[in-house]
């Protein structure tokens, strides 16, 4: 903790080295597109990505997991920042990006014993709603993808996702990160259910 305390204390001073990249985002942001990923430290999508402050707007849930679309009096923090990056911040795009090594997707493939961690078991049962498809649980990798995959049809539920899938303003984007390595593969649609590395 305290090498995080460090760093955040001497922060300012970075950016005041930068000052005019950081004083532009007083005046708003425009991010590129919501990045919708695990909660896991491993994953940083801003060092994937190479995106600078104001570039990703930022979606993150225990295994990258997308709640369908909620009733009115059951409103879901997931489903206001969908919302409001698509709607106010009009992004262009929308990457879900799983990750090897994911303890979530994994405890889903080996029907782990979840009952000490009950909010995890509930989210992970209700979210995922038998619709990750089977694999080997040998298959990681391969579970990662068609979970990507299967959150992507979650988000074709949402009003305001299917509007601007409607009106050709809006990609849907699957990846997959391996933490150990750096390397991102992406959904190639006219492949099927295919990754391929970028
Ligand atoms: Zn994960």
């Amino acid at each position: 903790m305290q090498s995080l305390v460090e760093h955040a204390r001497t922060f300012p001073e970075h950016v005041a080295a930068n000052a005019k990249d950081f004083e532009r985002l007083a005046d708003g942001q425009t991010p590129e597109a919501l990045f919708v990923t695990c909660s896991d430290s491993r994953v940083v999508p801003s060092l994937i990505t190479g995106a600078r402050p104001g570039q990703l707007f930022e979606l993150r849930t225990a295994g990258n997991i997308v709640p369908p679309y909620p009733a009115e009096d059951r409103p879901t923090g997931e489903a206001a920042t969908i919302e409001y990056a698509l709607r106010m911040l009009q992004v262009r795009d929308i990457i879900v990006c799983g990750h090897s090594h994911c303890g979530a997707v994994g405890a889903i493939l080996r029907g782990d014993d979840l009952s000490a961690m009950p909010a995890v078991r509930h989210w992970l049962a209700r979210c995922t709603d038998g619709r990750t498809p089977p694999a080997d649980a040998g298959d990681l990798p391969g579970a990662v993808q068609a979970h990507a995959l299967a959150q992507l049809d979650t988000l074709r539920g949402y009003p305001a996702v299917r509007e601007r899938i409607a009106d050709g303003s809006l990609g849907l984007h699957a990846w997959y990160y391996e933490v150990h390595t750096g390397s991102v593969s992406v959904h190639r649609p006219e492949r099927g259910t295919e990754f391929a590395r970028l």
